[in-house]
């Protein structure tokens, strides 16, 4: 069993019917890259940069974060990174990060100044990690992606930093890319993604965070064991988001990925394939069996099977139904 999954380190992503599927990894710390080289993916769905200010006192400064970065994608060594700008707050390790980052207040942590709305709060946050992401672009294809977004108006607020940032390193003598790397927008939250729509016209991709969506969705705390009985991906309300904010993208042929916890789960990629999905972010140990589940599915197959789970309103059934096809595959 170990030795057919190392063999499908080589063999590609690609369902019975010659549609390629991308697997790519998350990253949380620098450490995990042998795991990435190891377990096959194409590169890196979601960077976490949330490592970078942690366990430190200070801030890390833009040639701290120039050499992360650069080291990242020299290990990657031209695949694709999609490099996830700080992510502060909610159940992220808060205690730990650096100081100089506004301390958490409100009453409610998870609804409060969190992800973006952070980083739009402390721009020159926002510019030190876009400058230093910028000037490494050249030595692989990156993308950025806007955290716990749920109004347009915060991408587009991003990226006329982004652009200001990317002018003054022009003006350096900085060689940029040109266009500049995509920017983009994870959709996380029930509010993104039922604005999908209108997030998609400011957005050049998009990434759907199933952890945070699920959380918010059923007002189920991530971390809570007490309700974690009701913590449910399968439930129809999240699946209904994935599909109304991944049909938004498909119509605009805006690129989007799945990057929760639940696209590292071999039993879901049908489901996710069937609702349009053909890329793919998970812990890279996930990774080889969500490759085996690919290469034995059919793409009618998957959207048949998808069009009858969309159909349920009862989550039981739900699962039920994912179940029973995953064991048909096996
Ligand atoms: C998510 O919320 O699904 C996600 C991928 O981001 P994180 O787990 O880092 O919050
Ligand atoms: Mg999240």
């Amino acid at each position: 069993e170990r030795a057919k999954l190392a063999k499908l380190r080589r063999l590609p992503a690609v369902t019975t019917d010659g549609e390629e599927v991308e697997l790519q990894a998350n990253l949380e710390i620098p450490a995990e890259l042998p795991l990435i080289a190891q377990a096959g993916a194409q590169g890196i769905g979601l960077l976490r940069t949330e490592f970078l200010f942690m366990n430190r006192e200070d801030l890390p400064d833009e040639e701290a974060q120039v050499a992360a970065y650069a080291e990242i994608l020299e290990a990657m060594d031209g695949e694709p990174v999609t490099i996830r700008v700080l992510d502060w707050g909610g159940e992220k390790d808060i205690e730990a990060l650096a100081e100089g980052i506004p301390a958490l207040g409100g009453p409610n942590p998870a609804l409060g100044l969190r992800g973006v709305r952070m980083l739009l709060k402390r721009p020159e946050l926002l510019e030190v990690q876009f400058a230093a992401i910028l000037r490494v672009a050249a030595k692989g294809p990156v993308r950025i992606l806007l955290p716990m977004v749920t109004i347009p108006a915060e991408v587009k607020q991003a990226r006329e930093i982004y652009e200001r940032v990317a002018r003054r390193l022009r003006r350096r003598g900085e060689r940029l890319p040109d266009p500049l790397p995509p920017l983009g927008a994870m959709i996380e939250t029930p509010g993104a993604a039922l604005a999908a729509d209108a997030i998609a016209l400011e957005a050049d991709f998009f990434a759907i965070g199933t952890n945070d969506l699920a959380m918010y969705t059923l007002a189920v705390d991530r971390s809570e064991a007490e309700v974690a009985h009701l913590y449910d991906p399968l439930h129809p309300a999240v699946l209904r988001l994935v599909q109304f904010s991944t049909e938004a993208a498909l119509r605009l042929r805006m690129p989007v990925s799945v990057c929760g916890e639940m696209a590292g789960n071999p039993r879901l990629v049908p489901l996710l394939l069937g609702l349009g999905i053909r890329s793919l972010s998970m812990n890279a140990s996930a990774i080889p069996r969500a490759k085996q589940a690919v290469r034995s599915l059919d793409i009618a197959d998957c959207a048949r099977f998808a069009r009858r789970v969309m159909e349920q309103s009862d989550p039981a059934r739900i699962q039920e139904l994912v179940m029973g096809f995953a064991e048909g595959l096996t």
